[in-house]
């Protein structure tokens, strides 16, 4: 038989799937490694999704989606951030982010085109571009300053080949997040070099300090910015399948039509339950956020107990503490803890070279298994001969 695809046969797969697939065949295991809610979604956008398959709602849409949710995306992104989108034209429902990163990258890329993003990130960058076409340029950031974006690394892979920077803020993995007056200088340097901006925004209500700046709300931004976002981590509805791009009417015309001809449209019963969720569920989000910004308060003052230094991420729903005293490698200490001590965390390496030395716990998930997973964590540091002095159970992992 005749070879497949050389880009897809030589890309690894996700690292994340790896441990999670291992977790799923053992007992006991408390998994802080899918980054997704443990809430079900709220009932309110269910009953919705419901009532539209009881009303015949069951067939496509059009393709960019279903105008009175495009209206009201736009009336959302308008009101939160100030930038306006036409409907009509510029906004375009998809299925997940995921489809809206993939529509971006292969509008944006002709072959060879090179992207920056900013490491550690999200696991399906690296590969999506490369799926596309384009040659992915990793540009690293570090704990010791907490995973801010220094302009200089930037400037100094830009070539003529470079064609867009992609940004995730709040950030997965390290949960970070970056001052309007960074994340400025980031788009000055796109402005200054005629870069694209994908800027994937879907942690944005996540944010549990100061408030989140949307990246096409900066000046110059607009006009050569992709927004992702979507309704997977803020309403939990991961397994809907729902997101939008906004993005300037060329772009999105272009997008549109990769759109049409590989997806068609996104599900029609997601669609209505995606408006119902903008037009009703602003007390869930808030709740849910409430209970994830008490989760991280618990779960990150518990790391640090333990002897686990781990900066406070402001966002998302990730803790990224730093395993470097251990001696060990990220992938051994998630292999080990795994094994010995039945807490599945995600090695950081999986996110990018600039990850290694650290593990992703997500925190979406009740503070029960939170507080069993630091007393596990503690006694397999213990075990390694480097935990804290006393017990986190005789302490108590308080917020
Ligand atoms: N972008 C980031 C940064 C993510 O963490 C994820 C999922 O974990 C996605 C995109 C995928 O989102 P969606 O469920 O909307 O496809």
């Amino acid at each position: 038989m005749k070879p497949l695809n050389q880009v897809v046969t030589s890309t690894p797969p996700s690292g994340i799937r790896r441990f999670f697939d291992i977790a799923t065949q053992m007992e006991d295991v408390i998994s802080l490694g899918v980054g997704e809610p443990d809430f079900v979604t709220p009932w309110r956008i269910r009953e919705a999704a419901i009532y539209a398959t009881e009303r015949g709602q069951t067939t496509y849409t059009s393709n960019a989606g279903l105008l009175p949710l495009r209206q009201q995306i736009g009336a959302h992104v308008f009101g939160r951030y100030g930038v306006q989108y036409n409907p009509t034209s510029e906004i375009i429902v998809t299925v997940g982010v995921s489809e809206g990163l993939d529509l971006a990258l292969r509008t944006l890329l002709n072959p060879g085109d090179e992207v920056l993003f900013i490491e550690p990130c999200y696991v399906s960058y690296h590969p999506c571009i490369r799926f596309a076409g384009g040659v992915p340029v990793p540009i690293p950031s570090f704990g010791a300053d907490g995973f801010r974006v220094r302009p200089e690394e930037i400037e100094s892979r830009i070539t003529p080949r470079t064609k867009a920077i992609l940004l995730c803020y709040p950030s997965n993995p390290t949960g970070a997040t970056q001052t309007r007056e960074d994340l400025q200088a980031l788009v000055d340097i796109a402005v200054a070099h005629d870069l694209y901006i994908l800027s994937d925004e879907i942690y944005d209500r996540l944010t549990y300090s100061g408030v989140h700046t949307c990246v096409a709300s900066l000046d110059g931004a607009r006009a050569r910015t992709v927004l992702l976002n979507g309704f997977s981590k803020a309403y939990a509805m991961t397994g809907w399948r729902i997101a939008y791009t906004c993005a300037p009417r060329a772009i999105s015309e272009s997008m549109l039509k990769v759109h049409q001809y590989s997806m068609l449209c996104a599900s029609h019963i997601s669609q209505a339950a995606a408006l119902e969720a903008l037009l009703h569920a602003e007390h869930d989000v808030q709740e849910m956020v409430a209970d994830y910004d008490q989760r991280r308060r618990v779960f990150v003052r518990g790391l640090n107990t333990i002897g686990l230094e781990c900066r406070e991420p402001n966002g998302a729903f990730y803790a990224f503490p730093s395993i470097q005293r251990t001696g060990l490698t990220s992938e051994q200490f998630a292999e080990r803890l795994l094994m010995e001590e039945h807490v599945a965390v995600v090695p950081g390496n999986a996110f990018g070279q600039s990850g290694e030395g650290f593990v992703r716990c997500s925190y979406a998930t009740g503070l029960a298994q939170l507080e069993e997973a630091l007393v596990r964590m503690e006694r397999f540091l213990c075990k390694l001969g480097c935990a804290s002095a006393a017990p986190v159970a005789a302490r108590g992992a308080q917020a």
